[in-house]
């Protein structure tokens, strides 16, 4: 059974680093590529963390229902392919979504199961000194995605588990111990414990026919 995981943070918290990592990491996981109208980043390659489109063609998209659910973030339309779950659950792997708060409010409403993560920067100082570190967009889009940080952040009572990403060691041992522990939870290992019981099951059995 695929456990889906959501993951939000305000922009320049460190999710993208972070889960670039599990899925280095993670053999049993697989990453939602979103599709974006975002201009690709130097060195972002289509199809790797996003399928970059024209806003005519996620329309089309979108109205095709080819969309599991979208939402426009910072002037741009991102959404989340449905076939990245259907894929997922075919290959029995877990799946990771990258989406922001209105992708996670509307998914919540769907995907009753999926377990949220919120990723926090420990202070704004630092989100804005990793926004510039990472020195790939603007300062207009730098200073509009630090306005929307604010917001954003309220919506951390929301989640299911909530992350500050202060050392990059601690808060990727911190999310990987939580996908574990999503794993370890009894729905998800009733398909390993069956054989278990048996062999119990044919030891009882075998032994009650010796006596
Ligand atoms: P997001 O995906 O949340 O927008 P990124 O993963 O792109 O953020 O991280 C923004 C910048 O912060 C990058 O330059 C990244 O290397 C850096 N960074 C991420 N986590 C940490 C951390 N724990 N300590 C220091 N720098 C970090
Ligand atoms: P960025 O432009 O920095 O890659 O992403 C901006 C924001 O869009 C981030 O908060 C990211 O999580 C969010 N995002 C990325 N893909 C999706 C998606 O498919 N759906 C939604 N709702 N948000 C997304």
């Amino acid at each position: 059974m695929s456990i889906v995981f959501i993951i939000s943070a305000p922009s320049g918290s460190g999710k993208s680093t972070l889960v670039n990592r599990l899925m280095r990491h993670d053999p049993a996981l697989t990453f939602s590529t979103s599709v974006t109208t975002r201009a690709a980043r130097a060195g972002e390659i289509d199809g790797e963390a996003y399928r970059f489109v024209s806003r005519e063609q996620f329309l089309e998209m979108r109205d095709a229902g080819e969309l599991l659910e979208w939402a426009e973030v910072f002037g741009n339309l991102y959404g989340t392919p449905r076939s990245a779950l259907e894929l997922a659950r075919q290959n029995d792997k877990d799946l990771i979504l990258d989406i922001d708060v209105q992708g996670a409010a509307q998914l919540r409403k769907t995907l009753t199961e999926a377990v949220t993560i919120f990723i926090l920067p420990p202070s704004r100082l630092v989100l804005e000194q990793r926004l510039r570190k990472r020195s790939s967009d603007s300062n207009a889009v730098i200073g509009r995605r630090l306005c929307e940080a604010a917001g954003e952040a309220e919506d951390y009572k929301e989640y299911n588990y909530v992350l500050v990403n202060d050392q990059l060691e601690e808060s990727f041992k911190q999310l990987h111990g939580i996908l574990l522990a999503e794993r370890a939870r009894t729905r998800y290992v009733q398909e390993k414990i069956v054989p278990i019981l048996e062999s119990f099951k044919r030891h009882a059995t075998a032994s009650g026919a010796t006596e």
